[in-house]
């Protein structure tokens, strides 16, 4: 695989069927997401085991990633839409408390009005209305449209730069967690992350369950920004979930904001999804606008170690073109290098630094290859996180799930492999491996980075070794 970047598809009625998994995966996917504000249980169940399936007929490692709803505010029913125009005066009401205009609608979140104050800028439908605070009541704000639209039901709610004190987790969110660990995902998202409490409450929750799932955090709104570095290192991985961020900042705002917490991630560690959005037209059209082309080209040149997709594989009409998209694009920009955040990483401890070391080492020299032994695929994430420049980047390691994991992590591709009570035995084991996958040639160079140089023996240790 030449390719570095991962890729995250997310299922839908365009892509539930089986063979078209199938063919997600010969496309290129890596990653299947649920979207668990859509999915329903007994489907999510058989989309993980149709991935599971058309992943051990490929003897592919394919992760599978619910993302939970998270607290959203949203609107309430309505009997039918009503239309706004700039300058009416619309309520948002507690679901206990009788309409007093007739442009009126109920929220789901009791605790709005207390959390917000007059002045503030209301948002409705991902940005499709905007809305100014200017009465505050304890059961009811109203509000004076500014962008005219039509108010549907349900109809989701962004509160720019206000904290608002809802819960990590809400008890859908709860039961959608406990599927999930049933099903063995191997990713779980917590929506409207805003601060590292909400990670570590997620984290714990998963845990209590049993799940050994790896925790991302979505970033979507300015409370997740301020508080971005503890969230960074409370997370397995951040998204940059740019649907709900891009209607909380300006938009110009949103690829400074992408840029800084890609750098920030690759500072500190923490592997990053760039999200939402990369090929939207292509939910319609069969080719990706010049724009979308500049835009997945910025996200791979960044090194984010994943592109995700959601409505374009969800609902959209050519699926597998978007993945195939994903993967060219991607693939022409890793051949012009990138960014070097990598450069940047923090090496906290001895481990990183050996990690460090190992990757100079192979990219010093032709033609090498970069090895790593890992139990519990850290070793490998510290070392992908360093964005090594060598063709061959691969993680050897004797469970599935930790393969499985590492399809998230960009550059390396992981092999399943029994871990012998001696080093050479080992060398000869993954160097057969990597024979037969047809990835060295006699005499090609091979940097083996690992803290586990026999089953009794920890020491952190570098080899240089020629198959
Ligand atoms: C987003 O807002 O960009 C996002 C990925 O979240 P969701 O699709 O769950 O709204």
């Amino acid at each position: 695989m030449s390719r570095k970047s991962k890729i995250i598809i997310t299922l839908g009625p365009a892509t539930e069927s089986e063979e078209m998994i199938g063919k997600l995966i010969d496309a290129g996917t890596n990653v299947f997401r649920l979207n668990m504000s859509h999915a329903k249980h007994e489907w999510a169940a058989e989309m993980t085991q149709r991935v599971r399936r058309q992943a051990n007929a490929r003897g592919a490692y394919i992760a599978v990633l619910f993302d939970l709803t998270g607290p959203s505010i949203r609107t309430g029913d309505l009997e039918k839409p009503y239309t706004l125009l700039e300058g009416d005066t619309v309520e948002f009401r507690k679901a206990s408390a009788a309409a007093t205009v007739p442009l009126s609608t109920t929220v789901n979140y009791d605790g709005l009005m207390g959390d917000v104050t007059v002045g503030n800028t209301l948002v409705v439908d991902n940005g499709a209305m905007l809305m100014h605070i200017d009465v505050v009541q304890t059961d009811r704000i109203l509000c004076s449209v500014k962008t005219p639209g039509t108010m549907g039901s349900r109809r989701h709610i962004n509160l720019p730069g206000v904290r608002l004190n809802l819960p990590a987790l809400t008890e859908k969110d709860h039961k959608d967690l406990a599927l999930a660990v049933e099903c063995g995902a191997d990713y779980i998202a917590g929506s409207f992350v805003r601060d590292s409490a909400h990670v570590r409450e997620l984290r714990a929750a998963m845990e209590a369950l049993e799940g050994e799932a790896q925790i991302i955090a979505k970033v979507e709104d300015q409370e997740a920004i301020r508080n971005i570095d503890a969230i960074i290192n409370a997370a397995d991985v951040i998204m940059i979930a740019r649907g709900d961020l891009g209607t909380e900042v300006e938009f110009e705002e949103l690829p400074i904001l992408q840029r800084r917490i890609v750098k920030r991630c690759h500072e500190l560690g923490t592997r990053v999804i760039v999200a939402t959005q990369l090929l939207e037209s292509m939910i319609t059209n069969p080719t990706p606008t010049r724009a979308e082309v500049t835009d997945v080209m910025n996200a791979a040149y960044e090194e984010a170690d994943c592109l995700m997709l959601s409505g374009e594989t969800s609902v959209g009409r050519y699926p597998e073109r978007c993945v195939d998209a994903l993967v060219r694009i991607s693939s022409r920009i890793e051949r012009s290098g990138g960014h070097g955040f990598g450069q940047n990483a923090l090496l906290r401890d001895e481990r990183q630094k050996t990690a460090r070391a190992a990757v100079t080492l192979a990219d010093s020299l032709p033609d090498a290859r970069l090895v790593v032994l890992t139990r519990r695929g850290v070793l490998a994430n510290h070392v992908a996180m360093l964005r090594p420049r060598t063709a061959g980047f691969y993680a050897f390691t004797p469970t599935e799930a930790v393969c499985r994991k590492l399809s998230l992590t960009r550059g390396v591709r992981a092999f399943k492999l029994a871990f012998a009570s001696n080093i050479e035995e080992t060398i000869q084991r993954l160097s057969e491996l990597l024979r037969k996958a047809d990835l060295v040639r006699p005499g090609t160079p091979i940097v083996i980075v690992s803290d586990i140089l026999s089953d009794h023996f920890a020491a952190n240790s570098i080899l240089l070794h020629h198959t």
